[in-house]
């Protein structure tokens, strides 16, 4: 099981990219509306979760880092939002 997950809050994305340079083996842009989607992910009401391997976690949180509306949040094991550690 993986160590770490990726929540994305899909309806604030304004489709800017950046995720998709960072990390693009987890997120894609949506032909349809243009936000990013979060690869592999379940998703209700907007809010989209992923697991993540360890060698997934540095691209994705600078992805976190740099969403400039902030709806990326990297979890470890235990819950706790290490996007910006
Ligand atoms: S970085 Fe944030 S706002 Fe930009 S496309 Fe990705 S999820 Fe959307």
């Amino acid at each position: 099981m993986s160590k770490f997950k990726i929540i994305q809050y899909r309806n604030n994305c304004i489709g800017c990219n950046s995720c998709t340079e960072h990390a693009p083996g987890n997120w894609e842009i949506d032909a349809t509306d243009g936000k990013a989607n979060l690869k592999r992910a379940d998703g209700k009401d907007d809010v989209f979760i992923a697991e993540i391997s360890e060698l997934e976690l540095a691209d994705n949180k600078r992805a976190a880092q740099d969403c400039p509306v902030g709806i990326i949040h990297i979890l470890d094991s235990k819950g706790k939002d290490i996007s910006f550690e």
